[in-house]
């Protein structure tokens, strides 16, 4: 299934997403508060992305994030942002959420988004099996799971996502367009800065000290490293 929740209380953007959604062929579930979203995703757990708006009558978008992330790590959340919450986006996607996107949206971004989402979200990657084993870490390729000294790190899809990358090319200096192209796909127009904030959570994750990591290191002027 290819259903996408989304969260919008404003009627005129949410039936101008739903639309576009629909033409895309996505199935599109509606919600109008933060409460009714996990409401219909309790009702619909195989939603394979949701849009959250931020500003919503009672709990708000990053709230709904939050909750969402407690118990799901495999949906890809986009962030619904309107242009003056700079600070929202970093905010938004340190919360949890994978992508956001600024009001007022193109159809096309908006779907180019949600597609980069939806594939990395598992829908149609095939499932190569396997593991990458470097101590301490060993990703399982099947499972899509990471385990550091045998304890499991709970990742996002698209964290996962990156740590494959990395693990698959220990000690090479990766761009952070190169990390952008193989993790969000080519097709993907949005902004660099997206890396940078999904590796400082992942850091925050698996690096044994924040301050000083040695697991992902950065190249500076470039990008990123896995490894010293
Ligand atoms: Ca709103």
């Amino acid at each position: 299934m290819r259903k996408v929740l989304v969260l919008e209380d404003e009627s005129s953007i949410r039936s101008f997403i739903v639309i576009n959604l629909r033409r895309a062929g996505y199935d599109a579930i509606e919600a109008e508060t933060g409460e009714e979203a996990l409401e219909k995703l309790r009702e619909h757990p195989d939603t394979a992305v949701a849009l959250l708006d931020i500003m919503l009558p009672g709990i708000d978008g990053f709230e709904v994030c939050r909750r969402i992330r407690a118990t799901n790590s495999r949906i890809g959340i986009i962030m619904l942002t309107a242009r003056s919450q700079e600070m929202d986006k970093v905010t938004g996607l340190m919360t949890g959420a994978d992508d956001y996107v600024t009001k007022p949206f193109s159809p096309a971004e908006l779907t180019a988004r949600v597609d980069a989402l939806f594939r990395r979200s598992g829908g149609e990657e095939p499932a190569a099996a396997g593991e990458i084993r470097q101590p301490p870490f060993l990703l399982n390729t099947q499972n899509r799971t990471l385990e550091k000294n045998g304890q499991r790190v709970k990742l996002t899809q698209v964290e996962y996502s990156i740590m494959k990358v990395f693990m698959e090319h220990p000690g090479k200096a990766l761009s952070r367009e190169e990390i952008l192209d193989k993790v969000w796909g080519r097709d993907y127009f949005g902004e660099l800065k997206i890396v940078d904030v999904n590796i400082r959570r992942l850091r925050l994750k698996i690096e044994d000290n924040v301050q000083n990591p040695t697991y992902i290191t950065t190249v500076w002027g470039f990008g990123y490293k896995w490894g010293l």
